[in-house]
């Protein structure tokens, strides 16, 4: 055989295996499923991911990101909503695939569980009202914490993507109106921001399973207003101060926000202005220890009566010199 002949012949073969491998890479990556949200709302504006799954197999907790917003064997994803208000109006909880129903628990009831007598009581139901579905290639998605008797479909009914199941709720092991998602593959927990893998820990490839693009925000937003009371979490959670009105008699004036993943050295600015655009109050508060969870306020003791029109309130994050929450909230007091 000529030399040339044989450089050919690799040639070919070189390329018949590259074909082959591609092939495959692409039957593998269309055979991975594209699944959607388990909500229904706009991440970011009016709901927002509290907790991811926990990647670290020892009793500490990391999630997908590096950061701390998850906690020990976390095994899903938490898409929170603002408060108890919102939830009563009513939040779609859908099908992130095609499938059928395989179990389904309803009838438990909503509660902010909040200490641990209230956690020993729901012992055996912490999913609360539940729903699993089976999808093709081994795929399973399990909805926890449903609204008390909201679910609309029943064992053996098919799905599809997108399909209503039920509604936003808090029943079960849940101190906030949410709904987690555990996906597995053949029985095991895959976090849909890294896909199937045998490692552990966050410094991993990551082969999201979601349809879209969704950012990992380790710090966000979820509600600011104004209270005319200390507000406390258990009363932002039961929306107490949602689109609170205050009048001008009332004997305080306070401006709070909802919050999570703060971080120790963060900074939190303040600053309310009354109606005659005087800053009434200027303040800077350092974060002394970091939370998932933050609930933070300042506020005016009203000695006569508050100055009667729009109020202003403004809060930034700081951290590392860099703006990590800025918003701006208005209240028109009467
Ligand atoms: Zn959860």
């Amino acid at each position: 055989m000529s030399r040339l002949l044989l450089k050919r012949i690799k040639i070919m073969s070189f390329i018949c295996v590259l074909i082959i491998v591609s092939f495959t890479v692409i039957t593998f990556a269309s055979s991975s499923p594209k699944f959607g949200l388990p909500i229904s709302c706009n991440l970011g504006k009016n709901c927002y991911i509290m907790h991811y799954v926990d990647l670290d197999p020892t009793p500490k907790e990391v999630d997908f990101g590096c950061g701390r917003q998850t906690y020990d064997t976390h095994n899903g994803t938490d898409f929170g909503i603002a408060n108890l208000q919102v939830m009563k109006q009513g939040v779609s909880v859908t099908a992130i695939a095609d499938g059928v129903v395989l179990r389904v628990r309803d009838g438990v009831e909503d509660d902010l569980i909040s200490n641990q007598e209230e956690k020993k009581a729901i012992e055996g139901k912490e999913c609360g009202n539940g729903i699993v579905i089976k999808h093709e290639n081994g795929w399973e998605s399990q909805y926890c914490h449903l609204k008390q008797n909201s679910i609309i479909v029943k064992n053996g009914m098919k799905v599809k993507k997108g399909t209503v199941l039920g509604m936003v709720g808090t029943s079960g092991l849940s101190s906030f109106p949410h709904v987690h998602l555990s996906i597995r593959n053949n029985g095991k927990i895959v976090d849909p921001f890294v896909g199937i893998t045998d490692k552990t820990g966050c410094e991993i490839k990551k082969n999201s399973l979601w349809d879209r693009s969704i950012n990992y925000i380790p710090t966000g937003l979820i509600d600011a207003g104004f209270a005319d009371e200390i507000p406390t979490q258990q009363k932002l959670w039961e929306g107490k101060f949602y689109r609170h009105q205050i009048n001008s008699k009332s004997p305080q004036l306070l401006f709070w926000i909802n919050m999570f993943g703060v971080l120790e050295n963060d900074i939190e600015y303040f600053q309310l202005v009354n109606p005659n655009n005087q800053v009434i109050i200027n303040q800077e508060n350092p974060i002394k220890k970091s939370s998932r969870l933050w609930m933070t306020y300042t506020g005016k003791n009203n000695k006569s009566t508050l100055e009667k029109g729009i109020w202003i309130g403004n809060y930034k994050l700081i951290r590392n010199n860099q703006i990590i929450v800025n918003l701006e909230r208005k209240i028109t007091i009467n």
